[in-house]
């Protein structure tokens, strides 16, 4: 943990919005509260500020001037608009917020940063080693969202009203300026990363009532191989006699194979995995791999879906000019 703050850092990343009054000095409270307990801090008069004080806004020539002597927090606000010289509105300073993302430095999962490779904008590492800001410009005036690690990180986009404390600890190379992102690549990267969060929760042998499009279809929109399979129209039998029919079923590529020992099984079929939709509207995912037993508990459908989003979001990225 530091409260430091490296000014240097964040006057070249600032520069050109130094004179826009979104930056706060801040403090923590000794409270033993366990949430949070920083507040804006009146750099003038040594006291205490609320969120709804007005002259908590300092620009960053005046943030200079406290800092030192006072060694408080600090940080902005996001979502300030303000007008250029001719009167027209300028973006706002937005930011990805990613909550306990690093382990020693490294992010826990490699696709962080690929989204930051493609964001390429200033991010730096948050107070407690464990989360990172990636700070954007941006007309953006949607809701704000969260995503949880159920795509690939927790984190939360912040578009307005929310104090982001600034460290200047600059993640890997990021030591970018700020990036410009329309609202449009906004929305894409909410749906590449935040969509999924609302999706039911399913289980191996599921319980998913689709928006159907039929599994082919789905699979086909976004490229993932399938064959067809002899139980479609067939009517499977439970042990209470009850009887279900199989409207689709399709052979696809296990979501699990990671967790595959590949060694143990070389045959190809071992990594296939069955995908059924059924007339109720459910649909279930079954592979016989040990490392997929009902026991282990690995969520195929979620995995399954997880890809589908993945492929789909890909694929606009691409469209939209974010990877090469
Ligand atoms: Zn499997």
């Amino acid at each position: 943990m530091t409260n430091q703050v490296n000014m240097d850092i964040i006057n070249k990343v600032f520069k050109n919005h130094k004179d826009k009054k979104i930056f706060v000095a801040t403090k923590e409270h000794n409270t033993n509260s366990t949430k949070e307990n920083k507040a804006p801090w009146d750099v003038k008069k040594n006291c205490f500020l609320t969120w709804s004080n007005e002259e908590k806004l300092l620009d960053l020539n005046e943030l200079n001037k406290w800092i030192p002597e006072f060694h408080p927090g600090c940080g902005f606000i996001t979502g300030i608009t303000t007008n250029d010289s001719n009167g027209s509105p300028y973006p706002s300073v937005q930011c990805l917020d990613f909550d306990d993302v690093l382990k020693d430095g490294e992010p826990k999962n490699p696709k962080i940063d690929d989204l930051l490779n493609r964001l390429d904008t200033y991010t730096e590492i948050s107070a407690s080693d464990k989360g990172l800001h990636a700070v954007i410009l941006s007309d953006y005036k949607g809701p704000e969202w969260g995503f949880d690690d159920k795509t690939f990180c927790k984190g939360k986009y912040y578009s307005k009203d929310h104090f982001i404390k600034l460290t200047g600890v600059v993640y890997k190379n990021f030591n970018k300026s700020i990036e410009y992102v329309n609202e449009r690549n906004v929305r894409i990267l909410k749906e590449r990363i935040g969509n999924i969060v609302n999706l039911p929760k399913v289980s191996t042998q599921s319980n998913f009532s689709g928006p159907f499009k039929s599994w082919r279809k789905i699979l086909e929109d976004c490229g993932i191989p399938y064959t067809d399979t002899n139980y479609t129209n067939q009517v499977r039998v439970y042990e209470d006699s009850k009887t279900k029919l199989c409207v689709e079923s399709l052979k696809i590529e296990c979501p699990n194979t990671e967790n595959h020992t590949q060694l143990s099984n070389p045959y190809e079929s071992a990594h296939k995995a069955i995908l059924c939709r059924w007339e109720d509207g459910t649909s279930s995912l079954t592979c016989n791999h040990n490392a997929c037993s009902p026991d282990k508990k690995p969520n195929l459908l979620q995995m399954l879906w997880d890809q589908i989003h993945y492929k789909e979001n890909y694929k606009k990225l691409k469209m939209a000019g974010w990877i090469k």
